[in-house]
């Protein structure tokens, strides 16, 4: 069975913001648009039902950054070693 792919006329990406550049498709559950010109997909379900899983093509995860406490070290080099 083969996957037919339409152009969605009329339809801008999201991403890239061209004009015609997003296909459509549907496998048994789900719509799939695409953007030809960029990497952008998109997926709902056909039934309207919100997807209770994360979208495995999420990408968008920042990475947990902790404020990093600095704390100041004074250093003293040994006053003795430089003696002359
Ligand atoms: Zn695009």
């Amino acid at each position: 069975m083969s996957v037919i792919k339409r152009f969605i006329a009329g339809a801008v990406c999201p991403r890239c913001a061209e004009l015609d550049t997003l296909r459509m498709y549907r496998d048994e559950e789900r719509e799939h648009r695409e953007c030809v010109r960029c990497d952008f997909t998109d997926s709902m379900r056909l039934d309207g039902e919100p997807d209770p899983r994360e979208l495995e093509t999420r990408v968008n995860k920042a990475p947990k950054s902790e404020p990093v406490q600095a704390q100041p070290i004074k250093f003293f080099p040994n006053p003795s070693s430089k003696k002359h």
